[in-house]
């Protein structure tokens, strides 16, 4: 009897740190940049009134977890003869690799190989996207 006692006392004492470790986890507010913070988003006002959806039209996020920060990287050439089809009057001509490239290190070897047989004589990694 004495045993079982001890064991429910155990599981009790389990539970309570279990809850404890629940309600010390600290939430982090993030802006929310579907809407900008502004909780709304115009171009969807025909719907509910154009409540941001991603944050409830309050602005902002009470999240978990550290929001993750992804990067995405563009990379564009340029070409110095101006009979090549991607001369761009002296510019850098930018272009999308689909969705761009995940990192720098990424988008550098890939234009690096790409200069090496598109003709071009420079080329610029730019990071166009970070969003959570
Ligand atoms: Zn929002």
């Amino acid at each position: 009897m004495l045993v079982i006692l001890k064991l429910f006392d155990i599981i009790a004492l389990l539970n309570q740190a279990t809850e404890q470790k629940k309600m010390t986890k600290q939430l982090i507010k993030v802006d929310c940049r579907k809407c900008d913070n502004t909780g709304f988003i115009n171009a969807f006002n025909h719907v509910k009134r154009g409540i941001c959806f991603q944050c409830s039209g309050h602005g902002f996020q009470m999240l978990k977890n550290k929001p993750r920060i992804q990067k995405r990287y563009r990379i564009g050439f340029l070409w110095a003869d101006k009979d090549h089809c991607n001369y761009n009057n002296g510019e850098i001509l930018m272009v999308w690799g689909a969705q761009g490239y995940a990192s720098l290190p990424a988008a550098n070897r890939k234009a690096e190989a790409a200069m090496r047989i598109n003709g071009s004589i420079e080329y610029l990694v730019e990071l166009v996207k970070e969003e959570i």
